[in-house]
């Protein structure tokens, strides 16, 4: 993957901004606008969202390198399903109880999730156990999923935080004519 990179910022080969530290400083200026642009979906057909963004979240995704990122690994509680956590002692080869002690919390509602952020498996911001990540780690950032209309309340949560949601957005917000001034 190609990178421009100036004094303030990189974009990568297709223009799409991927710098961390100017997402988050962009999260801010953009709050109210974010939150125009999630009122201003009521007009769209839900159908026909969700095939422009299955469409842009493929184009975002194919150019944003994740493994020059790892910020969800760094950033996000992990959860982890029973059948998951057997998976890591088999992968591991160790016992499960082991696992559990140097991995997994349990919260008082029984449900399990990675007890340290940044993510143990995660070295130099590439998972260390790729092909055996959870269902969680796969599935972020749910761009892929019905529903975009639906979920943007919840995407934009960790719009300042991951470069495939912010460059989905705005690049929603540009097919979609959306002008924060009139809207
Ligand atoms: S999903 Fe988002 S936050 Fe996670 S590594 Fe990829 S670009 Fe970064
Ligand atoms: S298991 Fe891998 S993909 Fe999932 S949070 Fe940890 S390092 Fe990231």
């Amino acid at each position: 993957m190609a990178y421009l990179c100036s004094t303030f910022y990189c974009v990568n080969a297709s223009n799409y901004i991927t710098d961390l530290s100017v997402i988050a400083a962009e999260a801010e200026l953009k709050e109210e606008e974010n939150r125009h642009f999630l009122q201003s979906l009521k007009k769209y057909d839900s159908t026909e969202l969700d095939g422009m963004a299955h469409a842009v979240n493929t184009e975002v995704s194919t150019a944003v390198d994740c493994t020059a990122c790892g910020n969800c690994c760094k950033t996000l509680v992990i959860n982890v399903t029973t059948d998951e956590v057997d998976g890591l002692a088999a992968y591991f080869n160790e016992p499960r109880d082991t696992v559990k002690e140097k991995y997994i919390e349990e919260s008082q509602g029984g449900n399990f999730f990675i007890n340290v952020m940044p993510c143990h498996f995660l070295k130099d911001k590439k998972c260390t156990i790729y092909e055996n990540r959870f269902t969680e780690c796969r599935d972020f950032p749910h761009l892929h999923k019905p529903g975009f209309k639906a979920r943007l309340a919840g995407t934009l949560n960790y719009y300042g935080m991951c470069p495939i949601i912010y460059n989905v957005v705005e690049e929603m917000k540009s097919r979609l004519g959306f002008n924060e001034v009139s809207e």
